[in-house]
């Protein structure tokens, strides 16, 4: 539902009540009580600057890495997508860009200027907000090691410029500042051959694309790689591929993946999560921690 009356002060859009089912890669999820997009960053701080200090905040990407629970979020969820997206090339091989900038479009503006290192962003099916929190990465290359400072919003609607030294940042993890939020990046590049960047980028999506499920409702890998060793190896050896629990299932092409049938709740798949996590360390001794993001009350039928 679409809130007219409370939005005269903002310039951004104001849901109630709106499916997250419809902004998560999973297709799965209760409602939002609220739902803010954006318009732009002074829209941000003024939307964030009223909200009461009680108020459960959720900065949204595009939802590639996230489980959103039957029930809902009690709270305001605030969407980047469409929003915070411009790039700009700073002095010295250094861009700075706006949390809501698709990790697709960094790519893309780094090979036409040219600029290398950041081919790995192409395969991201994310926002670069959500590859700063997850530390995303793939193929070598990994988001925070680019990272030169970073533009943070808390509650209060303060902002900050932060360094990586600020930030415990691991594999698939970043320990970020509680209520405190990205809305830029200032991301450091070597300069190079954009052609050739570019070529490789072409590579890099055909090698994916012929190992991981991509057209599929999935969350990419549902867990972290354990040490020396691979999750989806662990599952595969379990036998576990093709196991379903409700609307649920373990992909067939790539085991670490989990895939929305069509009618998966996500009480399905938490459950599937749990036996995957169960089944392993049984077999293997290993416990699997999960990489995606789970948010929501558990609701009683949930496990
Ligand atoms: C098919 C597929 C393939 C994938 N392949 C990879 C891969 O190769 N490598 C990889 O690392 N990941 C991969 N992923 C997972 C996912 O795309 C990444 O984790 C991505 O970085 C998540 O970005 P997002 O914008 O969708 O974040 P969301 O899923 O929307 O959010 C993820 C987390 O980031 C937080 N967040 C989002 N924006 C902000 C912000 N502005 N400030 C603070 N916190 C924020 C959210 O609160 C949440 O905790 C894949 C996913 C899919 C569906």
């Amino acid at each position: 539902m679409m809130v007219a009356s409370s939005m005269q002060n903002f310039k951004g859009s104001l849901l109630l009540d709106e499916p997250m089912a419809k902004h998560t890669s999973w297709r799965i999820g209760g409602t939002a009580d609220q739902f803010y997009t954006p318009a732009d960053i002074d829209d941000l701080i003024c939307f964030v600057e009223q909200l009461a200090d009680t108020e459960n905040i959720f900065f949204l990407g595009l939802g590639s890495n996230l489980l959103v629970r039957d029930s809902g979020f009690r709270g305001t969820v605030i969407s980047l997508k469409g929003s915070l997206s411009d790039i700009e090339l700073l002095d010295g091989n250094v861009l700075r860009a706006g949390a809501g900038t698709s990790c697709a479009k960094l790519a893309r503006f780094c090979h036409r200027n040219n600029l290398i290192g950041g081919e790995f962003f192409a395969g991201i099916p994310g926002l670069l907000g959500g590859a700063l929190a997850m530390n995303a990465g793939a193929f070598g290359g990994e988001t925070w090691p680019l990272v030169k400072s970073v533009t943070t919003l808390n509650k209060q609607g303060e902002v900050f410029t932060r360094t990586p030294l600020d930030y415990e940042i691991d594999y698939r993890n970043v320990k970020s500042i509680d209520n405190e939020w990205f809305v830029s990046a200032d991301l450091q590049f070597e300069s190079g051959d954009g052609e050739a960047a570019a070529q490789s980028v072409k590579h890099l999506l055909a090698q994916r694309a012929s190992s991981q499920p991509t057209g599929l409702p999935s969350c990419g890998s549902v867990f972290k790689n354990p040490q020396a060793d691979y999750a989806a190896r662990l599952i595969e050896a379990c036998e576990l591929k093709g196991y379903a629990i409700g609307g649920a299932v373990v992909s067939e092409k790539h085991a670490n993946f989990i895939i929305n049938r069509g009618s998966a709740k996500a009480r399905d798949v938490e459950a599937l999560i749990c036996f995957i996590q169960k089944t392993v360390k049984k077999q293997h001794g290993i416990d699997l921690q999960t990489e995606v993001k789970i948010i929501g009350e558990a609701d009683n039928e949930s496990l």
